[in-house]
């Protein structure tokens, strides 16, 4: 028997459960389908340090299925998506909303503006059969265009807004002396992985919003303006990578007077459904240009969506009329790739910054370790949840071929 065909018969002995967990905003988690294979328990444990699905009454309660055994609004789940994107038999999947954006967008009281993530526009062109690495922004704006959608504008928007906001204040906490290390705030698993273990850290965490909630402000508060004229709602409908956004939309500090930032957050896979669903032709579509007035963005903006992205931006900035073009360019190389934890030291004003890079929460979990051993000591650090930073989201398809190392 394969692999899979042993997990089967396992799972066929023992699968007495008839349980589907909702409770998450992310994922769904259905007790049927899982054959106890334990990817997901691996990812959540051993890539994430996070533990929410562990294999709890093994071998003494065979009716409770590992990882399903409680709730996941019920555990320290930080809502990255992993465990959906290793689950070989669909027993997690992403919390569909595609039902909501199809019924905003037939409810003319509705305005429905997008945003589009940087992640989306590489992964979704896999999707379709392009070149990896095509960039098809243009084809989502006229795909979203074709399904209803009125405006549509690049979260790289706020992303150039997070990253004035975060180097004025990394700044600031650097003349102060105050808050150090500065850990960046724009991945809300990140964020939430910290309030459960290092809640003593939050002082340390950049206080700007992430690029989804800061585009979503900014939309909100000048289509307000509109929606008060023309008696309509905006929707600010998000595109996005991560299944964590549709829990960040939901914090009570991203809604204002029963008015949230964000509505609705769809990820790069449910966009794919309602492109198939409509039957577009994603590949021959004739791209279309943004909408105005957001519709420029900087290269800043859009190195968000992979590891080291963020903090070259800052750097990008902080350094300015600093240094010379190569001087630059060694500095931001030490920042990108995909090495588990990246290290740089960037002398601005006399003073050594130290700088570090991580993604996947374990290695987070274990530099702050390092740091409150006094093993390590830094004044900036870039945490991403997902390995390789939000390219790697659980919001995007499920590559082809998953590798391990
Ligand atoms: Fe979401 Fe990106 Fe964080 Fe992954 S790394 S949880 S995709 S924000």
């Amino acid at each position: 028997a394969n692999r899979y065909g042993l997990r089967k018969i396992r799972f066929n002995q023992i699968n007495e459960v008839n349980d589907i967990d909702d409770s998450s905003p992310s994922i769904i988690r259905n007790s049927n389908k899982c054959i106890k294979c334990g990817d997901c328990v691996m990812v959540c444990e051993e890539i994430q340090g996070v533990g929410a699905l562990g294999f709890a009454h093994r071998g003494t309660d065979v009716k409770i299925m590992p990882a399903f055994n409680k709730k996941l609004s019920e555990t320290n789940c930080v809502n990255c998506g992993q465990c959906r994107i290793v689950c070989p038999t669909g027993a997690i999947t992403i919390n569909n909303t595609t039902d909501k954006v199809w019924n905003a967008i037939y409810d003319k009281s509705k305005r429905i503006v997008a945003q589009i993530a940087p992640a989306v526009r590489v992964a979704l062109g896999e999707e379709f059969g392009l070149k990896p690495g095509d960039v098809t922004i243009g084809k989502i704006v006229a795909v979203l265009k074709r399904l209803g959608v009125d405006e549509v504008y690049d979260t790289a928007v706020g992303a150039d807004l997070t990253v004035i906001e975060e180097t004025n204040e990394f700044l600031e906490r650097i003349n102060q002396n105050k808050n150090l290390p500065l850990f960046t705030s724009c991945c809300p698993a990140w964020v939430k992985f910290a309030e459960n273990k290092y809640p003593e850290l939050m002082d340390n965490i950049s206080t700007c919003k992430s690029p989804q909630q800061m585009f979503g402000t900014v939309v909100k508060k000048i289509y307000g303006e509109l929606d008060k004229k023309d008696g309509k709602e905006t929707i600010m409908l998000s595109i996005m990578p991560c299944t964590a956004k549709k829990a960040e939309m939901n914090r009570p500090e991203f809604e204002h007077d029963g008015i949230k930032e964000v509505d609705i957050v769809l990820t790069t896979q449910g966009l794919s459904m309602m492109i198939k669903e409509m039957g577009i032709d994603f590949n021959d579509i004739e791209e279309e240009s943004l909408d105005m007035p957001f519709g420029m963005t900087s290269g800043a903006g859009i190195i968000f969506g992979t590891t080291g992205g963020v903090t070259e931006a800052v750097l990008r900035r902080l350094l300015k009329n600093k240094f010379g073009k190569d001087d630059c360019e060694i500095i931001f190389n030490s920042v990108r790739g995909l090495e588990n934890v990246k290290e740089a030291t960037v002398n601005y004003d006399g003073r050594d910054i130290k700088i570090a890079v991580v993604h996947g929460l374990k290695n987070a979990d274990d530099i702050i370790r390092q740091i409150k051993s006094g093993e390590k000591n830094y004044d900036l650090i870039e945490v991403m949840a997902c390995r390789g930073g939000c390219i790697a989201g659980g919001g995007q398809p499920v590559p082809k071929v998953i590798t391990r190392e």
